[in-house]
């Protein structure tokens, strides 16, 4: 068993991670398997090297030890860039200049039914959308964002029994096992989300899977706000070749009035904890392990 956290360095770690860390920790430990680390840097705006550096303080206090050397996702950019070049050229991408209030503008009046929001916000409407085929011949554009073609995918991949993935966690509504979803539920939940951001080359989804692939991660313990992505995952990895791990999705922790940490909660900072004299074995006790 290979299980990795992989944090952004873009502000101080929390409770929620400090759960998220020792629980991939702990299944890897008790399996004899491996406990990797990766640094989810691509958002090179928002990252910076101190908090980087906080990471690995908050996590050796912890208790936790991994193998090195640590993937730093900001030195993978050729290789998710190859990856995109490649997707473009074989017509699964396509260019979009719309900025967040444009796609707002044009998402007709939502219907009933029909999710008007998706993991990655808004469902994109198709706005920039283009037959692949008066596309691939162009040069991969540096200008814009590139979106996933989903309705080719679903002209290629007709595959009636859909897709699937294990989960051994479970999702924010208690899904767990086998969970069974089709390219067209995708188009209708999720949409043709952006796997190169304009201003980075790649994207959250793109480097995720390229990197759990690359480091040989059998199970993807994560909190379970990235459940509804995990689909994206797997239609990626299809598309790629790439084999789909086993997904532990966990609970939140939540503060005391029910509302989960974010990066900006420093009052449950795991520095705080620390310089108030708590322990490693006090923070796991906080977060029920
Ligand atoms: N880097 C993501 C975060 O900080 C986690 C990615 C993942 O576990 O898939 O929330």
């Amino acid at each position: 068993m290979i299980t990795r956290f992989a944090p952004s360095p873009t502000g101080p770690l929390h409770l929620g991670h400090a759960y998220s860390a020792i629980l991939a920790h702990d299944m890897a430990m008790a399996a004899k398997g491996k406990f990797l680390l990766r640094i989810e840097d691509i958002d090179l705006s928002r990252a910076r090297p101190e908090w980087e550096t906080q990471i690995y303080d908050d996590l050796r206090w912890l208790g936790l030890r991994w193998a090195t050397p640590v993937m730093r996702q900001s030195d993978q950019m050729d290789r998710y860039r190859a990856t995109t070049d490649q997707l473009f050229r074989d017509g699964f991408l396509y260019p979009c200049q719309c900025t967040r209030a444009d796609i707002a503008a044009a998402a007709a009046a939502p219907q009933e039914g029909v999710p008007a929001f998706g993991p990655d916000g808004r469902i994109y409407p198709g706005t920039c959308h283009t037959p692949s085929d008066a596309r691939a011949a162009l040069p991969v554009p540096n200008d814009a964002a590139l979106r996933l073609d989903l309705g080719r995918l679903r002209r290629l991949f007709d595959d009636p029994k859909g897709l699937w993935l294990t989960e051994t966690g479970s999702g924010p509504k208690g899904e767990t096992g086998t969970i069974r979803f089709t390219l067209a539920n995708l188009a209708c939940e999720v949409g043709d989300v952006v796997l190169a951001r304009r201003d980075m080359g790649t994207s959250y989804h793109l480097s995720v899977v390229l990197d759990d692939a690359a480091q040989g991660i059998t199970h993807v313990v994560r909190g379970a706000d990235l459940y509804e992505a995990t689909k994206i995952h797997v239609v990626l990895q299809h598309l790629l070749g790439l084999p789909t791990p086993i997904y532990h999705h966990h609970r939140l922790i939540r503060d005391d009035a029910g509302k989960r940490l974010a990066k900006r909660d420093d009052a449950r900072a795991l520095s705080k904890y620390r310089a108030e004299g708590a322990t490693a074995d006090n923070i796991r006790r906080m977060v029920g392990l």
